[in-house]
């Protein structure tokens, strides 16, 4: 079996291996088994990284960029990140087929969504990179001979690149794109729930000719493991990370250490405000998107809805309808609108929640259980969409991120009153605002401390605008010229003439 496929073993199940300089290897440290959401089915077993694997990724990393890839143009780096996105698109089906399996979420959107936007991110940057501007200034001097003095942009070095499972290939070619763009070398560590796609992407990277050591991937878990060791490795020049706010903060601590940059893209719990004047079935439409796409795994998404008391009830009564009718169902089933939770940890903290809003008084609108499912899938991990009013607003059900298919919906009676509630979070990843009343809606868009604002739309952005969390959702801005801040580095070259 040739080192530059993942070999599949005999059994079907795949072994996700690591891919380091060029060439997929390493199990020294064992592995552990990974589940289909959707059932339960084993799949395949993921390769443990530990330090071993991330030092000989990082020093694969560093040889590249003193390489071929660190001396290659970047038009040809272009050209080759443009390669990558076409060769993804080739093997389209198996990136649909990897993702459906990692995260057992509806075909339809692997395919209308996820999949083309994760190719897509390698030809956005590769042509941005293009036209990213640099000073250049001549200077006068006491001897009228001048100076020139410039700045030169060059890679960061080294990025660690860690990643979430909740959109794999997206989240990953996000911060990936950029950084190959800036002519970085990476050590990507997926989420252990999802090593589907990063492991085909190491046999793409070898198919269009990416130097080996430019992208490496490692397999293993967060803490004291592969996640950890990377951000602890000394010769790591910047860590982007995209995933949980305590994770966050143990992943700073680490980068600290060696005084590596970081750019976090954290958690949130978004508040969705609707004033009575909105267009009530867009406004409808949207949130049955913002709260249930993905089983509400969608950093995103919206966790607490505040509607205007005149709207309240029809509000409410809509979201029901709209949340019961919504089918659960395995990738592959025609029509299904509602896929699993990713494993059964996070179904046991959902439910955990469902529970505690009960505790708590909440009005159960619907759902607030398991569904009943047919003997095909009941081995994955399933809750009923759920929706809930009568909440104190300290409860924890409004507080916590929970990261599933519910939402809590509160009525208000002013402008000022929605703001103050919307903004009393720890959180300020997003807000969606619906209101016919544009001074109105762009007045409270200034007011919500949020990164992303959307009104009368939701996860609508145009790719070279800034993206990022506020308070504890983030720290930096990626996107666009964003993105080539943090993965370049600006030189000061003075020259004398
Ligand atoms: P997570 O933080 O549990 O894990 C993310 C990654 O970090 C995984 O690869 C994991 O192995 C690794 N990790 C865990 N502990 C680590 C440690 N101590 N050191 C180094 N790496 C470590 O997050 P998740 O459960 O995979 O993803 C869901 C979270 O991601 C949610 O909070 C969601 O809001 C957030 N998210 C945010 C955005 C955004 O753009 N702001 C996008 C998607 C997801």
């Amino acid at each position: 079996m040739a080192a530059n496929m993942n070999p599949q073993t005999q059994t079907g199940l795949t072994t996700f291996r690591h891919f380091i300089n060029g060439e997929y290897q390493g199990d020294s440290n064992g592995h552990f088994d990974k589940y289909r959401p959707s059932d339960g089915v084993l799949i395949g077993r993921v390769c443990e990284g530990g330090r071993e694997e991330i030092d000989a990724a990082v020093r694969a990393a560093r040889a590249a960029l003193k390489g071929e890839w660190g001396r290659m143009p970047s038009e040809r780096r272009a050209q080759l990140l443009h390669a990558v996105a076409d060769e993804i698109n080739r093997r389209f089906d198996e990136f649909v087929e990897a993702e459906m399996n990692d995260t057992g979420q509806p075909r339809s959107m692997m395919e209308h969504a996820f999949i083309p936007r994760g190719a897509a991110n390698f030809k956005i940057f590769a042509d941005l990179v293009k036209n990213v501007p640099a000073e250049a200034f001549r200077m006068d001097t006491p001897d009228g001979a001048g100076a020139m003095n410039y700045a030169l942009r060059v890679p960061k070095g080294v990025v660690g690149v860690i990643c979430p499972w909740n959109a794999p290939l997206l989240l990953m070619t996000w911060k990936l794109g950029p950084a190959l763009a800036c002519g970085n070398a990476v050590v990507v560590k997926p989420s252990e729930e999802s090593p589907g796609t990063a492991t085909l992407l190491g046999e793409v990277m070898n198919a269009v000719g990416i130097p080996p050591g430019v992208f490496n991937v490692v397999h293993g878990r967060g803490a004291d493991s592969a996640g950890q060791f990377l951000t602890e490795h000394d010769d790591v020049d910047a860590i982007t990370f995209t995933g949980e706010t305590r994770t966050g903060t143990a992943i700073m601590r680490a980068a600290a250490g060696g005084m590596r940059d970081v750019s976090f893209e954290l958690g949130g719990k978004n508040a969705g405000v609707v004033f009575a004047d909105c267009d009530f079935d867009k406004t409808i439409d949207s949130f049955v998107r913002s709260v249930f796409l993905n089983c509400g795994q969608v950093c995103l998404g919206t966790e607490r809805v505040y509607v205007e008391r005149p709207l309240f009830d029809r509000f409410v009564e809509a979201l029901k309808q709209r949340a019961e009718a919504l089918k659960c169902g395995g990738p592959n089933e025609p029509g299904v609108t509602l896929g699993p939770l990713i494993n059964a940890a996070q179904k046991q903290k959902v439910l955990s929640y469902y529970r505690k809003a009960v505790e708590d008084g909440a009005t159960v609108v619907t759902g607030g259980g398991e569904p009943d499912l047919p003997d095909t899938i009941s081995g994955g991990h399933w809750v009923q969409p759920t929706l809930w009013t009568g909440l104190a607003e300290d409860s924890a059900v409004v507080t916590d991120e929970i990261f599933g298919p519910c939402c809590h919906i509160a009525p208000f009676d002013s402008e000022d009153e929605v703001i103050e509630k919307a903004n009393n979070t720890r959180y300020g990843l997003a807000t969606t605002i619906w209101s016919q009343d544009i001074s109105r809606a762009n007045r409270v868009a200034a007011a919500i401390e949020v990164g992303i604002t959307w009104v009368n739309c939701w996860f609508l952005r145009d790719l070279r605008t800034p993206f990022g969390g506020s308070k504890q959702s983030g720290i930096g801005r990626e996107g666009g010229v964003h993105s080539l801040e943090f993965y370049s580095e600006l030189r000061n070259i003075c020259v004398k003439l």
